[in-house]
């Protein structure tokens, strides 16, 4: 089942008299209980999509739903509810997701005092969850008393408190060495796999490819590829991981090539295409070469 879904989403901000085009024309589609990092250099989209994800910010064309719920046309009161019971958010600044004078364990509970709940309920809540993110010896520290790496763990559990069906992480490890990155990585993976909420982490760091099972590269405001991670037994028995990129098919059929590739053949405007079997191959529009008898040197081939 879909949870996410935009489609041609496009975002432009006016500034004075000039026109900022931050999204134009994203597609995506996450399914419930993913684990997926959107990847893209600073600049490409990645806040403002956050931001329209988290319901803080509208679209100005296309579709962007979120666990059923149409985020271009929600009321002010069903905002509210869709940013206190559906979406959980972690920012970079580790300090904007915590109350400093709380230990660990009021900042997780706040959420739930404001519902209401009682003080056992809260506190079997937060305990739970410190301990899904590695936490539980550290629930009675205060911000202060804790490394930036252990705050935005803390913070994890604090998105989770209202028990959000997704949620969403904004360069969560920014301000992080690579060791705490890992760490959040991993408390990513086990909230996402025991409680089944969709995670959604965008970040400007390419490696994160190796944390998550697929990462969306946006490019310019759109999603421009995709790369799958996946487990494999090579010849010698050993695990490893692998790492594919796939480039992507809208539904009208287009495909953007990789500018290495344009760049390579010096592909221009028009492109021949032939469909086979299997594949389809891509020429540059120039009278095609006569195909050389396989004997030359430089050619690949059979060689004896
Ligand atoms: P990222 O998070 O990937 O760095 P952003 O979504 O923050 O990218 O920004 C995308 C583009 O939109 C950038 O060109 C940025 O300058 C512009 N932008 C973002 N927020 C605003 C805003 N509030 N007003 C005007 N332009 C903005
Ligand atoms: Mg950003």
């Amino acid at each position: 089942m879909s949870q996410i879904v935009c489609d041609n989403l496009v975002k432009i901000y006016k500034v004075a008299d000039l026109e900022v085009v931050a999204l134009q024309g994203l597609d995506l589609v996450v399914d419930a209980g993913e684990l997926i990092a959107i990847v893209g250099a600073s600049g490409s989209g990645k806040s403002t999509l956050q931001n329209i994800l988290g319901g803080l910010d509208t679209p100005t064309a296309g579709r962007a739903e979120v666990a059923g719920f149409d985020l271009t046309g929600l009321g002010t009161r069903e905002r509210t509810n869709y940013r206190r019971r559906v979406v959980g958010f972690i920012w970079q600044q580790t300090a904007r997701n915590l109350f400093p004078y709380l230990s660990a364990a009021e900042n997780v509970e706040l959420p739930l005092v404001l519902d209401g709940l009682g003080s056992r309920t809260r506190r079997a809540r937060s305990r739970e969850l410190l301990g899904l993110v590695g936490m539980s010896d550290r629930a009675a520290h205060r911000p202060d008393q804790l490394s930036g790496g252990e705050q935005q763990r803390v913070a994890i559990a604090i998105a989770l408190a209202n028990r959000p069906k997704v949620l969403l992480a904004d360069e969560p490890t920014g301000e992080l060495d690579s060791e705490s990155a890992e760490e959040i990585f991993a408390a990513f993976r086990a909230i996402n796999e025991t409680l089944g909420v969709t995670v959604m982490v965008l970040t400007h760091d390419p490696l994160v490819s190796t944390q998550v099972n697929r990462t969306i590269a946006i490019r310019d405001g759109r999603t421009s590829t995709e790369t799958l991670r996946r487990a494999e037994v090579d010849a010698a028995g050993e695990r490893r991981i692998i790492a594919e990129e796939f480039a992507l098919l809208d539904r009208v059929g287009r495909l953007q090539l990789p500018s290495e590739y344009v760049d390579a053949l010096e592909l221009e405007r028009r492109v021949r295409l032939a469909l086979e079997p299997d594949h389809v191959g891509v020429w540059p529009d120039r009278p095609r070469p006569r195909r050389r008898p396989e004997t030359g040197d430089g050619e690949e081939g059979e060689r004896g």
